[in-house]
């Protein structure tokens, strides 16, 4: 029988001849020695020591520990890993593939419900900036009545025009309240800390006018609280106004 000296074989080998050894048939391996010139096998592969030398091919192995092994032991030999492993490793391989099909579903999940707040949290904040706009610009409307009313008191030699701005600032101060709108405290501090006339000489007109409002009612609500009834604008504060 021709054997390749680079591989090893499972053979079937005798017990060794002792008073009480079961006289069983093993298996053992066996491979090329080349200091012996020679097939030489280890102990049988369930443990057992044996004596050297093959049983014909014809023997039956007997042993049951032996038996036992053989499957795994000829799948080792010829160069197979042990399926136990494979199978272990390829049903960790789904199993993680699973988990991780799973885990980026979980991941794409959390990311559009993310974006479902987001967009929502858009949607809110876009909508709030509507009702501030809106609110703004009715702010902005009744104040340029308010101002128009101002000035038809202060310049009208109409008394009957005169008397429509009062009733109609009147209506005004009833139907709004004088609180401040967001931003007026931060024109309040301009007008405090900055260079009001440098600054306000860089606007267009209505940007100016829109900031010296916001002034105004910072002013006006600040002297409110220290009660005086009939707080008056600061002086300066719309200077591109005076002669
Ligand atoms: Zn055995």
């Amino acid at each position: 029988m021709d054997r390749d000296r680079t591989r090893r074989y499972l053979v079937t080998v005798g017990p060794e001849l002792l008073p009480g050894e079961p006289q069983d048939a093993h298996l053992a391996v066996l491979s090329w020695n080349d200091r012996a010139e020679a097939w030489i096998h280890g102990q049988a592969i369930c443990g057992r020591s044996v004596p050297q030398g093959e049983l014909d091919a014809g023997a039956t192995v007997t042993c049951r520990d032996c038996l036992a092994r053989k499957a795994e032991y000829e799948r080792i030999l010829t160069g197979q890993a042990k399926p136990t492993t494979v199978d272990r490793l390829r049903a960790e391989l789904r199993t993680a593939t699973r988990h991780a099909h799973e885990a980026d579903a979980d991941r794409a999940d959390a990311q559009a419900a993310l974006l479902q707040a987001q967009a929502a949290t858009l949607r809110a904040q876009a909508s709030e900036n509507r009702v501030r706009a809106q609110s703004v610009n009715a702010h902005a409307q009744v104040d340029a009545v308010r101002r128009l009313c101002d000035l038809t008191i202060s310049a009208s030699v109409r008394a009957q025009a005169i008397d429509q701005a009062r009733d109609t600032l009147a209506a005004i101060d009833a139907i709004s309240d004088r609180r401040l709108w967001p931003g007026d405290d931060a024109w309040g501090t301009v007008w405090l800390h900055g260079n009001w006339r440098y600054l306000t000489s860089k606007m267009e007109t209505a940007a100016r006018e829109h900031a010296a409002d916001a002034v105004a009612r910072w002013n006006r609500e600040l002297r409110a609280q220290d009660g005086d009834p009939e707080p008056v604008e600061p002086e300066g504060l719309r200077w591109w106004r005076e002669p």
